[in-house]
């Protein structure tokens, strides 16, 4: 780069006094001048305080030594002197050494010095101290990291006289403020600033300060020519001659203005990240020096372990382990693997500071800074106890859900109550660790402090009782729910035995009543058996009696009062053997014997017959005898047993309607005769009117009314032998009319068996 102003700078710097002194009392910049070859010729103030060399001790020597034992290695202070010369300036951030061996984070701008002949005569190094401007921020609070921050704009280095005039100027001024020396050269300082720092009188002020401290620093908004604003860090330094009387002033300005923007990005994405972690809750985000010590904590530290930033910042992290590890040396082999292989994660019991112990996964990052220097570690921390908690409640859960499936199994199989009983209280001893469970019968009440769950009956709102478990410990949900499938299989069991139970009753009952009916029937048997005997045993001697009364009455008879016993008896055997002949019939009905012979006759003579037979007993009866007969009505009969059905009903009419008149009717309808025996007696009750043609079947009390309660029996019999019907149509107390209706021409049947009432089921 030819420029006249280096050469001007370079004699300048030679030749003046002035700006020797300037360099000099600057202290916040290492300014020094190389030959050619790097050999250092001149050493300020500001070198002797940020390398710690004296100029004795340095100039002279290769400005190699300033660098690292690896940046020499790799040549880098050859490298940075070439760009310079090819670029005009090289720029670099990067550690210095110290003449003590300790290490500064520096920026540093190395500019080539040319003669007029363009040749290179040496280089200008300008070299900042990185870390202190960072020291200071962070002393000033802003907490500002400077060191990612890489490109730095030139110095502006001019002088002023003591009125604030400019009186020298050089590439980098040109360059930050986009004056020419020649503009610039003779303008008050006051023209870089703005209107309202001018009115303020900041710039005067600012000189001042300089005159009585010696120094001032600045930073703030300055303009350029073009009236852009840049930020710029401005050292004034009072310039002294030897006397040390004030001769102007030294200005050293660096445009700020990119820094400053990327710093301030910076700060804000690390105030975001920062507000972020601190207010995350579900994890403990935490840093650690490279000792392992807490170097900050956030919000979810807090939360998760129970210890404040306060109380737990600068401590060792090893305290958040179980004592048996933090003896194991677990801590720092952590540490080691993080740092060695960059990461270390795992899963294993923490401690929180109640000394409680929780499930976490940790992650363990080791922090590096650009150069790879480990500078500490960042550790995420996770309270896994509540998962973990619940992975083994599900595991639990599943157990016993299997447990109480196979015990409902065997309780289907079994079908033993007390057997199933017993396996569920050995189930549920062992799968829930207790000594005591029991069943409560309704009415029995628990142990105090025991887990009852309903044994629930299969209707509804219904119960067996309970299911009652006692336990040391605390009986969880599971637990409980696992009690009440329990439970459940034991009320199936309870249930399914109940029925069965039931079932057994019902099915004695069933045998009982069927051995009711056996009997029943066995004995209706045995009395139509008896009856039967009785008919013909006393038939045979009935007989033999009554052919001898014939022959006595047929041989004269006997005189008075003899002849009236004899006829007396003759009747009494007639009606003796009548009823036998009842009960002979009564029989053979029941033994389906009834022999029927049809012939023709007319029954209106029949009728009138039997009627005219009832004469006597009608009057003795006060009952007058009405009949309704045609002159003829013939048809085809069994003869004696129509005689008997008239006989039954007309011996009924007297018995039952005595007083009253009684008519009989005899008609024909169509195919059929129709029989009418009415008499207005006592009637029949309404329920009584089917029951009284069955068999020994009476409506009468028996204290005013004999009879077997045979007749009507009897007759419905010969009558439905002869396909024919009988009924009654009757009101008590008004009487009963007997309805009769045969088929003119009927070939009567044999009487039917009468039906065996069958057991009831
Ligand atoms: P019994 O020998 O008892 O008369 P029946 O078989 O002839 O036997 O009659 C059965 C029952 O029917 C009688 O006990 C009586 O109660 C009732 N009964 C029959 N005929 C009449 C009637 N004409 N009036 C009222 N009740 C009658």
């Amino acid at each position: 780069m030819e420029n006249p102003l280096v050469q001007d700078e370079l004699s300048a710097l030679r030749a003046s006094a002035e700006l020797r002194a300037v360099t000099d009392s600057i202290q916040d910049y290492a300014i020094v001048l190389l030959d050619p070859q790097g050999v250092v010729l001149t050493w300020n103030t500001g070198a002797r305080q940020i390398e710690g060399y004296g100029p004795e001790e340095i100039v002279g020597h290769r400005f190699d030594r300033l660098y690292t034992a690896e940046d020499r290695a790799a040549g880098r202070p050859q490298t940075l002197l070439a760009e310079a010369l090819r670029a005009g300036r090289a720029h670099d951030e990067g550690w210095r050494v110290r003449k003590d061996g300790s290490r500064f984070w520096a920026d540093e701008v190395i500019s080539p010095l040319r003669g007029a002949n363009g040749a290179v005569e040496g280089y200008v190094k300008v070299t900042r101290d990185l870390a202190r401007r960072r020291q200071d921020d962070e002393q000033s609070g802003e907490g500002r990291t400077v060191l990612n921050v890489a490109s730095v704009t030139d110095y502006a280095i001019f002088m002023l006289d003591p009125q604030g005039t400019i009186t020298s100027w050089n590439l980098g001024a040109e360059r930050a403020k986009g004056y020419r020396a020649d503009e610039a050269i003779g303008s008050n300082l006051s023209i870089f600033y703005t209107p309202e720092d001018q009115a303020a009188g900041r710039p005067m002020r600012l000189l001042r300060r300089a005159q009585d401290e010696g120094r001032v620093e600045d930073e703030g908004w300055r303009v350029r020519k073009d009236g852009s604003h840049f930020w710029a860090d401005v050292v004034i330094t009072r310039v002294n001659d030897r006397n040390g009387k004030l001769i102007g002033f030294a200005k050293v300005t660096r445009d700020m203005t990119e820094r400053r923007r990327e710093e301030e990005q910076l700060r804000q994405a690390e105030e975001r990240l920062r507000l972020m972690i601190e207010s995350v809750q579900e994890y403990a985000i935490f840093m650690l020096d490279r000792q392992g010590r807490v170097a900050s904590w956030n919000r979810g530290a807090e939360h998760i372990k129970g210890y404040t930033a306060q109380e737990i910042v600068g401590q060792h992290f090893s305290r958040f382990y179980p004592p048996e590890e933090i003896s194991a040396g677990k801590p720092e082999r952590e540490l080691e693997i993080a740092s060695a292989k960059g990461r270390f994660e795992e899963e294993g019991w923490r401690v929180r500071k109640d000394g409680s112990r929780f499930w976490a996964n940790v992650v363990l990052s080791a922090t590096r800074n650009r150069e790879g220097a480990l500078i500490g570690f960042t550790k995420i921390t996770r309270d896994l106890s509540e998962r973990k908690r619940a992975a083994e409640e599900m595991a639990e859960r599943a157990r016993q859900q299997s447990v109480a499936a196979e015990l409902g199994l065997y309780a289907l199989q079994s079908g033993q109550l007390d057997r199933v009983i017993e396996r569920s209280m050995q189930t549920v001893r062992e799968t829930l660790q207790i000594d005591d469970v029991r069943i409560l019968r309704a009415g029995e009440s628990p142990v105090p402090g025991a887990r009852t769950v309903r044994i629930h009956a299969p209707e509804p709102d219904a119960e067996y009782g309970f299911l009652a478990a006692s336990a040391s410990r605390p009986l969880t949900a599971n637990d409980v729910r696992f009690l009440q499938a329990v439970a459940n299989v034991v009320a199936v069991a309870m249930a399914r035995s109940q029925s069965e139970e039931q079932l057994r009753l019902a099915e004695r009952e069933a045998i009982e009543e069927r051995g009711r009916s056996v009997r029943i029937q066995e004995a209706l048997l045995e009395r139509d058996e008896f009856i039967s005997v009785a008919a013909h045993e006393l038939r045979t001697p009935l007989t033999a009696l009554q052919l001898k009364l014939q022959g006595l009455e047929s041989s004269g008879g006997l005189p008075p009062p003899k002849g009236e016993r004899l006829g007396a008896a003759v009747r009494q055997t007639e009606r003796l053997a009548r009823l036998v002949d009842r009960l002979l019939d009564v029989s053979r009905i029941a033994q389906g014997r009834v022999e029927m012979t049809s012939e023709s006759f007319d029954l209106a003579i029949i009728v009138r017959q039997v009627a005219e037979d009832f004469r006597e007993p009608a009057t003795q009866a006060r009952a007058a005898l009405e009949l309704q007969l045609p002159e003829k009505l013939e048809g085809s009969w069994d003869r004696l047993r129509i005689e008997q059905v008239l006989v039954n009903l007309l011996s009924n009419a007297v018995k039952y309607g005595a007083g009253k008149p009684i008519t009989v009717k005899l008609e024909e309808v169509g195919d059929l005769v129709r029989l009418c025996v009415a008499d207005r007696g006592i009637g029949i009750a309404p329920d009584d009117v089917d029951r009284i043609f069955g068999r020994f079947q009476r409506a009468a009390p028996i204290r005013n009314y004999g009879g077997m309660g045979l007749g009507l029996y009897i007759t419905r019999h010969i009558v439905e032998a002869h396909r024919g019907t009988i009924s009654v149509i009757s009101k008590p107390g008004e009487g009963s009319t007997f309805v009769v209706e045969l088929p003119r021409l009927s070939a009567p049947a044999a009487a039917g068996r009468d039906k065996v009432p069958r057991a009831r089921a």
